[in-house]
């Protein structure tokens, strides 16, 4: 991606990174190819989407009390990163002196005892909204942002103003689909501009955990909680502890230490890409029932050219039977493909047919929303309705069923649990002598399964609820492993069930990595598939690329191409792949890399080209065959 100055991610950061070591079976040249890079920094990168919200707001004059946010606006453009810039625990001037060009757009945080270094960038929307004025139009604009970002960044930070950030959260959880890296949503009820303001703790706190934790989901972070996007709703005007999610705990908690509840994660199963839906539907409403609702409501809010209605009843699902007016109109709007949706109007509530009440909605085809809350019935209606491959009855059952842990499932019990089973027999049953345990013991025994290719154990494993994206001391998850050995049939098993190949080892590796150092072309064709790119590894993919085409070393380029490498990738020099493959004569490689698309102009920081070291060093073979690609080209 662009940085704001038109240079690429790495220009802007402009770092002296890695060592070459002196340079001499095909295993050690990959491995040569490779282990010239050492980094010297533990780094992640995330794109701050500041889209508006008090967490951002001055003052007015008619401000009157501090309870009334009535003279607030947004500051204006550029002041909330000039704002940040001042704060040490926000930014680390110094680290970012040392390692980033001088006018760098990005920001640092300082040190923190979480492994990674957060490199982040704050991208303005224009104009800043306060969130009550936002809707799908802008749910859209931040999705197709993280999109169009999506390879280049390692996390997402959404600052967001708190009145419809639960809405927000919740479409966002629909629209993106197939999630591999962590988004967090935050804001502020005090701005960042004014004293005592919470904005500061939320931002630093999400920007960590962005920037640290494997959360594939779309989260809120509040106070000190991190929560399921779609399981949240607002629940102070005026309070730190703004937002809740009743009927799903937090997936981590904000101390001192950040502790993650990873058994709580949900993950996307299956091989398949990342990618955002648009266009939702706008063609959906939100109907309360109350006691005397007039039936006239009732029915204006079924009319065409609504599609759907989320209907808000009481406690675990129930409408008054004794008003057959109502029951009327709604089986009327299910029989004329309208969808509707029944949720409790209980914020710990879940739809059930245990009451007369309740069973008559479902006997007229009402759906059973289960336990959803109402910001993620409605966001999750708007986006199953945009599913034009999908047809009624499809509709029908996503709307039942949990596709983003929108609905929560019933927990499965502790005997089920491997790690507590074992704690249970060993005597050690708090809670943190379990959690210390399945630290060590959850990545030894998957280890142990991938290592003698048993593909029964892994079957186990997972069933026993055990982690497959647990990673051991070096940071090294199970698909680290299997892809180093290249077993496929391991590496789609851990793929389908979650494994996230986006996790980077304490050596900065993904597994992607690996399987390229490895030559696992197969496994690498699958990584792929399942979204896993080289983007995030961009100093060790320029650096391992240029030595394999210095010196010659055709097979780890090829292995970058099935990566989706971009082959032309310069080194710090500016010179690509096909420049120095040109310079040291290595012919196949040039005509490989040629065949690849790669360019003849592309000069390096001294203004100089492949072709120009062609014509320099009088190399006729290689001319030859520019010459011959050129013909079969016209
Ligand atoms: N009205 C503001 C908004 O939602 C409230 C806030 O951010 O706290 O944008």
């Amino acid at each position: 991606m662009n940085g704001q100055n038109g240079q690429s991610l790495d220009d802007d950061l402009d770092r002296i990174h890695g060592k070459y070591l002196t340079v001499n079976s095909t295993e050690q040249i990959r491995r040569r190819s490779f282990s010239r890079y050492t980094p010297n920094v533990h780094e992640s990168r995330i794109l701050v989407l500041y889209t508006g919200g008090t967490i951002g707001m001055v003052e007015t004059e008619s401000k009157k009390s501090p309870e009334n946010k009535s003279g607030q606006i947004p500051a204006e453009p550029g002041a909330f990163e000039k704002e940040i810039r001042q704060y040490r625990d926000l930014h680390d001037e110094k680290y970012a002196n040392e390692h980033f060009r001088k006018d760098s757009p990005y920001l640092v945080l300082p040190e923190s005892p979480e492994k990674n270094r957060v490199v982040y960038l704050i991208k303005e929307f224009e104009p800043l909204l306060d969130s009550s004025n936002m809707g799908v139009d802008d749910w859209e604009k931040i999705a197709k942002n993280i999109e169009e970002n999506y390879q280049n960044y390692d996390g997402f930070v959404i600052l967001h103003g708190t009145d419809t950030l639960a809405y927000t959260s919740s479409a966002l959880s629909f629209m993106l689909e197939n999630l591999g890296k962590t988004v967090v949503v935050t804001g502020a009820q005090i701005s960042i501009f004014g004293s005592r303001s919470d904005g500061r703790a939320n931002f630093m706190a999400s920007l960590i955990i962005a920037g640290n934790f494997h959360i594939p989901e779309v989260t809120v972070l509040f106070q000190d909680k991190l929560f399921r996007g779609n399981c949240t709703c607002k629940i102070s005007s005026n309070k730190f502890h703004a937002f809740e999610s009743p009927r799903c705990a937090p997936l981590a908690d904000i101390g001192i230490a950040i502790d993650v509840f990873w058994g709580r994660v949900f993950r996307p199963f299956g091989i398949k890409k990342f990618k955002c839906r648009i266009n939702l539907s706008k063609n959906v409403g939100l109907l309360r029932i109350h006691p005397n609702i007039d039936v006239n409501v009732v029915r204006a809010s079924l009319q065409p050219p609504i599609q759907g209605v989320i209907i808000e009843t009481y406690g675990a699902g129930n409408i008054p039977t004794n008003r057959k007016d109502l029951i009327k109109e709604l089986k009327a709007a299910v029989e004329a493909g309208v969808l509707i949706v029944n949720i409790s109007q209980c914020p710990d509530g879940n739809v059930e047919t245990i009451y007369e009440t309740g069973q008559v909605l479902s006997d007229i085809g009402v759906i059973l929303g289960s336990d959803m809350t109402s910001e993620a019935a409605y966001t999750k209606l708007c986006y199953v309705l945009s599913k034009d491959e999908w047809d009624h009855e499809t509709k029908k059952e996503m709307m039942a069923k949990n596709i983003r842990g929108e609905m929560t499932q019933k927990k499965k019990t502790d005997d089920l649990d491997m790690v507590v089973t074992v704690a249970q027999r060993l005597g050690r049953t708090s809670k943190k002598e379990v959690e210390e345990l399945k630290l060590w013991l959850e990545p030894f025994l998957l280890s142990t399964a991938i290592l003698t290719n048993d593909v029964n154990s892994l079957v186990k494993l997972r069933e026993a609820n055990c982690n497959l994206s647990a990673p051991n001391l070096d940071g090294r998850t199970p698909l680290h492993l299997a892809c180093t050995l290249g077993n496929v049939e391991i590496v789609r098993y851990l793929l389908e069930y979650g494994a996230n190949v986006h996790i980077k080892d304490n050596f900065n590796r993904t597994a992607l990595m690996d399987a390229i150092q490895h030559g696992h072309n197969e496994v690498i064709k699958l990584l792929v598939e399942c979204g896993a790119h080289v983007n995030t590894n961009a100093d060790m993919l320029s650096e391992s690329l240029s030595f394999a085409a210095a010196n010659g070393y055709l097979d780890v380029i090829k292995s970058f191409e099935i990566a989706g490498a971009d082959l032309d990738t310069p080194d710090s020099t500016g010179r690509t792949p096909l420049y120095l493959a040109c310079l040291n004569s290595h012919t196949e490689t040039v005509q490989y890399l040629l065949k690849c698309g790669c360019r003849l102009d592309k000069t390096d920081k001294l203004g100089v080209s492949p072709r120009d070291v062609v014509e320099k060093m009088e190399l006729f073979e290689i001319k030859k065959i520019i010459q011959s690609i050129l013909i079969n080209k016209n």
